[in-house]
């Protein structure tokens, strides 16, 4: 055969092979939906905007128009176009939650004691757990939450199955589990597994920069969004609330995850580890409670956020602690006050999970009543937030191009906070999850592969 030929062949094959394929499908129609809102919180910070209609393409926002619009112009012959009536509605972009722990919550644990269950919860349980708690999360007005410490791998699950489209729910950001030095506040492994450098590594258990380094890698083979540390004890564990991870080893975490493209968060009550823990460059300090004046000076000056978790402070019975001594520590050292007033960056986190997931709006109550301004907790909740999760250009305020998560609540949240406890609409990436109080999608399992 000439070459010329064989060139000839080769060019023909490619074109014989797609002569054999089914006709691709034609691009499905776009879907226009528009967003009639009484009022308009778009970008949390600035004021609200009265009678206009937010215009949804598909899963994006294209325009805001005042006025309440019924068509688009310009829209295509075979476009479909839904309206929304929320004309005595406030709008505001889908809440976010940066401290939650969706494998498990006090109601889960204690029906446990109940039966007389001695073995820890399995990762088949906290799958179940986190596809229920996800749901219940979603129904609260929270469109994207981050996952900070799961003892297994139930967690990315249902953050897969929620991103195909699988199963409802909030976009998730998963740590994996927590890191810590053996018998430190993350450390859950069962005595007679320690000597097992596999269920250390899956555990998150590190003694020493090059072990620590080794954990960050595994979480990221997990499939990690972020990484989650505990440099100190917390109040749920009973053994005081002081440094318990190496400068060294805080560092190597965080140089690896930074290298690998992932943030980190550090659980952090004792000012000595925070301070350490900032200086080494973590994104986020959780919880925070005992932040002296020289760490929040280090946050601001760095940029680091506070995820103040408010309602951790206030412990259910199903911890080990029997007294309010959380809430003295927190009352006493008024962290989240002076970090507020110093001008710290303060994300919204909870600690979901340390009680019932869905009551998470009950942060906003705390937030309000220490101090902070209705405008700037709803702030925290959305632009500072998807800032701290680096998701600035996609989600956080409802703006042409970003992701269309809306919710709505009845009344103004910035004369009475405690109505974003009461979101009765949700969208996110512009699918209705929820009108009218109901979620408009039930548990669905689509068996695509049968047809
Ligand atoms: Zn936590």
């Amino acid at each position: 055969m000439k070459p010329q030929s064989l060139a000839a062949l080769c060019l023909l094959l490619p074109a014989l092979a797609l002569a054999q394929m089914p006709p691709a499908k034609p691009p499905a129609p776009d879907r226009y939906t528009l967003v009639q809102a009484g009022s308009l919180l778009a970008v949390p910070g600035k004021a609200p905007q009265e009678r206009v209609t937010v215009i949804i393409r598909n899963e994006r926002i294209a325009a805001i128009e005042s006025g309440f619009a019924t068509t688009v112009a310009g829209a295509p012959p075979d476009a479909t176009v839904t309206v929304i009536d929320l004309r005595d509605r406030f709008v505001l972009p889908g809440l976010m939650d940066a401290h939650v722990h969706l494998q498990g919550e006090p109601s889960f644990s204690r029906r446990r004691v109940e039966r007389g269950d001695r073995n820890p919860p399995t990762g088949a349980e906290g799958a179940v757990n986190a596809m229920i708690h996800a749901r219940r999360t979603l129904n609260a007005g929270f469109t994207t939450v981050r996952d900070v410490g799961s003892n297994d791998e139930s967690v990315f699950a249902a953050r897969n199955a929620i991103n195909a489209g699988r199963m409802i729910g909030p976009r998730i950001l998963v740590s994996g589990p927590a890191i810590s030095g053996t018998a430190g506040h993350a450390d859950n492994l069962p005595f007679d597994e320690d000597g097992d450098p596999q269920a250390r590594i899956s555990h998150g258990i590190c003694d020493g920069p090059v072990a620590c380094r080794g954990v960050v890698r595994y979480n990221y083979k997990l499939g990690a969004d972020v990484i989650k540390m505990t440099p100190t004890a917390g109040f749920s564990d009973n053994t005081g609330t002081e440094p318990q991870m190496f400068e060294d080893e805080m560092q190597a975490v965080i140089t690896t995850a930074h290298m690998l493209g992932l943030k980190v968060a550090a659980h952090a009550y004792s000012p000595i580890a925070i301070r350490q823990a900032v200086n080494a460059g973590v994104d986020s300090i959780e919880h925070g409670f005992l932040l002296d004046d020289e760490g929040i000076r280090m946050m601001k000056a760095k940029g680091t956020f506070l995820v103040p978790t408010l309602s951790a402070s206030y412990p259910p019975p199903v911890f080990r602690i029997p007294d309010p001594e959380s809430v003295r520590l927190r009352n006493q050292y008024k962290a989240f006050e002076r970090a507020y007033a110093a001008g710290v960056k303060i994300a919204f986190g909870t600690d979901a999970g340390t009680f019932s997931h869905g009551d998470n709006a009950k942060e906003f109550g705390y937030m309000v009543q220490f101090g902070m301004q209705p405008m700037d907790a709803i702030r925290a909740a959305t632009v500072v937030t998807a800032d701290l999760f680096g998701i600035s250009a996609e989600a956080g305020t409802i703006e042409p191009g970003k992701l269309a998560d809306l919710i709505a609540v009845q009344g103004s949240p910035l004369e009475d906070i405690a109505r974003l406890r009461h979101v009765d609409f949700i969208m996110k990436s512009g699918r209705v999850a929820k009108q009218g109080g109901q979620m408009t999608e039930p548990f669905s399992y689509p068996a695509a592969f049968l047809q």
